[in-house]
């Protein structure tokens, strides 16, 4: 059997090939329809144009475009092809691409039509022979070429275990390294959340994530695709133009700050959301406040699920009523087939409630980092087990909580302070928009613990009143010795909150 993934997809577009696989939300001359035909015949086109390069096989091909619907169409062909799809986040500029374009070194580089002049040079320098442009309104050399070859295309072959992908973590702790991910890997999960979260048919799911990205190009992507079931697609996220499109909706997948801006939409209500059936975010921890106020004003339950580059989904509140509620601040239960232990530092097994690190096991967990055989060895276990860098517990109804990140953990004084239970406490307090407890190195406690809070708009915050208020809610070493009010929270494009940039601001604040 082939178990080339695109194979699986395929097989599950609907019978009536004319139906409507994906509606442009915005862009270029939106409303565009791309049927489940035109999906087969451009990706047999763009397959037939990597095959005539005789490129070996799983040889890597690096994307860095807007996002466009043909950008999807690429990503499907390279798996046709049978090679390694390598999406690169829109926002890197000349040394971010320099690394990756030198350490991945790709036989096919696709970029923006504006950015062909600098990244061809580059890729050119680390041997790629192959640079096409692609930009948002169909054009650019890759759709030319593949113009001239014929729209049908046998798959190529491939075993469970070659890459599909490579996509490079976000970075957020340290340099991005490439996590290599299988057709299994890719395969095994997309099913599992079809079940779990009960895609159908007649889904209609509005696409406004980036796809350089798990979040938008797996999770959401796969999902639509594996279900038959129809996207809209929104190339830039306009809380606005979606929430136009809201009432034909049924599936919803956000980052948490996606969810913040709709709520601040005046439209957003219950009729708004009828058709809908379920909203998901993930990527970074929603707010319990966001949870709440997307209750009230929707009457729906956001899911929150946890995942990562290096494993795709691992955990997932529950769909299904029977399963239990969806409980807010948690990430829910690990996944039918994900094994998830938490340990403490001398690789002992934490009992329910205990914090430690998170460890995962699965058919979703990759190989390993692209070219990075000792940072490999040096994440899993020797039970083979893959520690995730993320800190949690499993409460006895075996849901589980996130807390923070092993890099972001705090030690002052010999004492851990994890931030995620400081940020509640700041979070919870009149004015507070939301906060990011850090630690910075301190000369007598090693690392001092800060906070630095953003404030509700009209809201002015009082500093030494926070500090005292805490002080009689959680033990004085949690406290932070300073607290700081700035305008937001340095965030990436996934909208994870960037703490290496504010330890790096406020490092020499007490030396
Ligand atoms: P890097 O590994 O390069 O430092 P990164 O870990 O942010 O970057 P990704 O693989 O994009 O790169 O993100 C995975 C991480 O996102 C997880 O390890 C976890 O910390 C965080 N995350 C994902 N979903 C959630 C969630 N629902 N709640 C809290 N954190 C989440
Ligand atoms: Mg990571």
């Amino acid at each position: 059997m082939n178990a080339n993934l695109f194979c699986a997809l395929r097989a599950a577009f609907p019978e009536d090939l004319n139906a409507t696989a994906i509606e442009t939300g915005d862009g270029p001359g939106a409303p565009l329809y791309y049927t489940w035909g035109d999906l087969e015949r451009a990706t047999a086109r763009l397959a037939n144009l990597l095959d005539s390069l005789g490129l070996p096989a799983g040889s890597r091909i690096a994307v860095q475009t807007e996002k466009s619907v043909e950008a999807l169409v690429l990503y499907l062909a390279v798996l046709r092809a049978g090679h390694v799809f390598l999406p690169l986040n829109t926002a890197y500029q000349a040394a971010e691409i320099e690394y990756f374009i030198g350490n991945a070194e790709p036989a096919v580089v696709v970029c923006s039509p504006h950015n062909f002049t600098w990244i061809s040079r580059l890729a050119f320098k680390a041997g790629t022979q192959h640079v096409y442009t692609l930009d948002e309104q169909r054009g650019g050399t890759l759709l030319d070429r593949a113009s001239f070859h014929a729209d049908t295309h046998t798959p190529a072959v491939k075993q469970p275990d070659d890459l599909a992908a490579i996509l490079y973590t976000s970075g957020t702790t340290g340099r991005s390294k490439g996590a290599m991910l299988s057709h299994r890997n890719l395969l095994s999960n997309a099913q599992v959340l079809k079940d779990y979260w009960g895609w159908r048919a007649d889904d209609v799911l509005i696409h406004a994530l980036p796809i350089f990205h798990v979040h938008g190009l797996f999770v959401a992507s796969h999902g639509a695709l594996l279900a038959g079931a129809k996207m809209i697609w929104f190339a830039k996220y306009d809380p606005k133009a979606v929430l136009a499109r809201l009432p034909e909706a049924t599936v919803f997948m956000g980052v948490p700050t996606l969810y913040v801006r709709l709520l601040g939409e005046k439209g957003l209500n219950k009729a708004a959301c009828a058709k809908m059936r379920l909203f998901i975010s993930g990527s970074a921890p929603l707010l319990i406040e966001t949870f709440q106020a997307w209750q009230q004003r929707t009457g729906h339950t956001i899911l929150e699920r946890y995942g990562m580059s290096e494993t795709v989904m691992l955990t997932s509140n529950p769909y299904r009523e029977q399963d239990g509620p969806r409980k807010g601040g948690t990430v829910g239960f690990p996944l039918p087939g994900v094994g998830l232990r938490v340990q403490d530092d001398a690789g002992q097994a934490l009992p329910a409630g205990e914090i430690g690190g998170i460890q995962v096991k699965g058919p979703n967990v990759f190989g390993g980092y692209w070219r990075m055989p000792e940072k490999t060895k040096e994440e899993f276990t020797a039970d083979g087990w893959f520690k995730t860098g993320d800190v949690g517990r499993v409460d006895a109804e075996g849901y589980v909580t996130i807390v923070g990140r092993s890099k972001d953990l705090i030690i002052t004084g010999g004492y851990n302070v994890y931030p995620a239970e400081v940020e509640g406490f700041i979070n919870d307090m009149a004015g507070v928009a939301e906060s990011a407890v850090i630690g910075v190195p301190h000369p007598d406690f090693g690392e001092a613990v800060i906070a630095v809070l953003i404030a509700k708009p009209g809201a002015a915050l009082d500093s030494a009143a926070i500090v005292a208020a805490l002080k009689s809610q959680i033990a004085n070493f949690k406290v932070p010795k300073k607290v700081f009010v700035l305008d937001e929270l340095p965030r990436n494009t996934m909208g994870k909150v960037q703490k290496n940039l504010l330890r790096e601001q406020f490092k020499a604040l007490f030396t």
